[in-house]
This record gives structure tokens, sequence and C-alpha cells, in this order.
């Protein structure tokens, strides 16, 4: 976002329009957003920042399907019932991001049935306090979903060697630990960041990096150049494909500085510090207290929701599958299973555990380790 300036013209254009916005909100009447976001002299050099690609998912946008997404939504808040939307923001530059349509207003793909919630008026917090009025501050938030605008959320999503988006090997926030849930998981899962469209293309690529890096001479490198260019299509995939294979061809004489990577783009960090939330947010430090031979089947883990019953199964690696994906934090695979935004999957998920049924936040709690200072 930086360097973006507002055009005059377009900025008086715009408190015209808001000055009527807020005249319909004060007697009550309906409200008319003219959409001046779509105009050239705002989009265009939105677009000119990072090409025609979309922020979240870093697909390149075909023509008509660019969209300037408000990240914090204008009109209403998806769960707070009586939010009337950062109207405020509605023509402020600084709250516009580049996206496609699906990560926009939805229609991604996985196994042939619709996956994604896509980011519409949705706009959760993971902890702080909400803006509801022009003034509040809006450093108090704490947003849920990752924005490709904030300095240091990117490098929160990393990639898997088989293209799939994943949270990297940054610690969890203590408002993540607080919370048990992951911002980057969230993010892929209402973004549908793993969508088929684009996880087998996506794999491809990585694997393209990954061989042009073993290969010698300034034609490798000029490729290599050509595909972590923050302007290319999941720049971000294959920029972490490349500090992979440059990680893995250093010898192991101790801790491995990340190559270094375009702004904004995410690295990987071969030496993570030791992350004290993650038990609050993931399954992975209890694994060793379950029996191996019942984790080696698939542990089936079972919620209720509007009368149903659903159920997941807990893999050997900690991850939970529902519906044919795996996920690695209780509370995104309880959304996934629900539907619903609002589910702590550590209350949600009960397993049976030598004879005895308990939640996982139960099961959790009591393998807690004896406190030791920070
Ligand atoms: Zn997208």
């Amino acid at each position: 976002m930086s360097g973006l300036t507002t055009p005059t013209a377009w900025a008086d254009k715009t408190e015209q329009t808001l000055r009527k916005v807020r005249a319909a909100m004060a007697t009550d009447q309906e409200r008319t957003f003219k959409a001046h976001w779509s105009e050239d002299e705002v989009r265009e050099p939105l677009l000119a920042l990072l090409g025609p690609k979309c922020w979240y998912c870093e697909t390149t946008i075909q023509r008509a399907d660019v969209n300037v997404d408000h990240f914090r939504p204008k009109s209403d808040v998806l769960g707070e019932t009586g939010h009337d939307g950062y109207w405020w923001l509605a023509y402020r530059i600084d709250n516009y991001r580049i996206a496609c349509k699906h990560c926009n207003s939805g229609g991604a793909r996985f196994e042939g049935k619709r996956e994604g919630l896509a980011k519409g008026a949705r706009f959760p917090l993971v902890a702080g306090v909400r803006a509801w009025k022009e003034g509040d501050d809006l450093d108090l938030e704490q947003p849920l979903l990752l924005d490709p605008a904030r300095p240091g959320d990117p490098d929160l999503l990393g990639f898997d060697t088989f293209g799939y988006a994943r949270r990297s090997a940054a610690p969890y926030s203590p408002a993540e630990s607080h919370g048990g849930v992951c911002r980057t998981e969230e993010t892929i899962r209402i973004l549908a960041l793993n969508a088929t469209q684009i996880t087998d293309q996506r794999r491809e690529l990585m694997e393209e990096i990954a061989d042009l890096a073993q290969m010698p001479g300034p034609l490798a490198q000029k490729h290599i150049a050509k595909r972590v260019r923050p302007t290319a299509q999941w720049s971000a995939a294959a920029t972490a494909a490349l500090n992979l294979q440059r990680a893995c061809a250093l010898p192991i004489t101790g801790p491995v500085p990340p190559a270094a990577a375009p702004p904004g783009t995410a690295t990987f960090t071969p030496t993570p510090a030791p992350d004290r939330g993650r038990r609050k947010v993931n399954l992975k430090d209890l694994l060793g207290y379950l029996d191996p031979a019942d984790l080696a089947a698939g542990i089936t883990l079972t919620g209720r929701h509007d009368k149903r019953e659903l159920r997941a199964t807990l893999l050997r690696d900690g991850k939970i599958s529902v519906l044919g994906r795996g996920w690695d934090t209780p509370t995104t695979a309880a959304r996934v299973a629900t539907g619903s935004d609002d589910v702590n999957g550590w209350d949600f998920w009960r397993l049976t555990v030598t004879g005895v049924e308990q939640s996982l936040g139960e099961f959790r709690d009591a393998h807690e380790p004896p406190s030791t200072p920070a």
C-alpha cells in the first residue's frame, strides 16, 4: 500500500458520496455506496502494485473478475448484529485490496463441492476491541483474517511441498493461543486457499522451482527470478520453494539464516523458535498421550451441531480429517464440519480415551505440563 496517494478529484467526488451516506444514516434512509473504488484512477494504481493478481490467493485475475475488496466491509459485518459496517472507510484507499471473485464472493471448489465462504462481509476479530463508528481506533482491532497489506501477516502463510498453503513456522501470537485458533488456517478455510483449482498448479510451480534451483547457469536463475518476483502468480509459494531448496543445500552446521525474499512474501525459517502457545491451538504436543495403535488407525472425534452428530478423524500426524481434508487445528476443523464461524473446536470435539469420553479441551487440560518460568 505504500506509495499510493489519493487523487484529489476522486477524493472530492467520494466525499460528496460519503456526505449522502451520512445524511441517509441520520434520517434512517437506505444508504447508497457508489462504486468509486472500481474507477480507473484508483484501481489501476492498486493493480500496478502487484500486477493483475489477487492479493489473498495470488492467482492471476483475468480482466472482468478484478474486484476491489474492502478489507473492512463497508455496509455490514457478518456476525455483529447492529453493526453498520465500516462505512466511513468505504472510500479509503488503504482499505482496498485487489481480490479475485473466489476470494471476494465465493465459488471455489474442492473435489466438485463448493468450498470456502469467501470474504464478503466477514471481518472477524481474533482479539481486541471492535470499531463501531467513525473515529474509533482501528489499531485496537486484531483481525482474524491475514491481511496481505499488513507487514508480518503474509509471512504467516507458508506452503508445503505438495502445493498446499499452511501456517509458516512462525510461533502463535498470544491472541491465537488464548482463543485456541490459528489465523492462517482460518484464512485458508474462509478464502479456500487450498481449492482444487490452484493446489495442483501451485505444486507444479514449486517442483519447477526446486528443479531450476539445482541447475547451474544464468538461464535457470532468470527463470527463477521471473517466478519469485512479487507480481508473479503464486510468487510466495515459489519463494518458499526456493528458500526450502537453498536451506536443504546448505551443510548442517548450525542455525541457517533464511534466504532473502521479496518483501511481503512468505519465508522459510529452518530453525523456528519454541512455540509455547502451540498446545493451545493444535494437538501436536498431545499425541504422545494417545495409544499409538489407535492413532495409526485414526481416532474418531464426534461433535453435535443442530441436533446432528458430526464426525472427524484424528490422524497420527495430529491433523483432523473432515470431509476428506486434513486440518491442523480443532477449531478450524469444527468450523469446517459445522459451517459455523463461531465454534471453538476444543469444546466441540469429543473423544474417548481409555473408556472415558471427554472434550478435547478436557483431554488437553489433563495433560498440561507443569508450569515453568517463561
Ligand atoms: Zn483470490
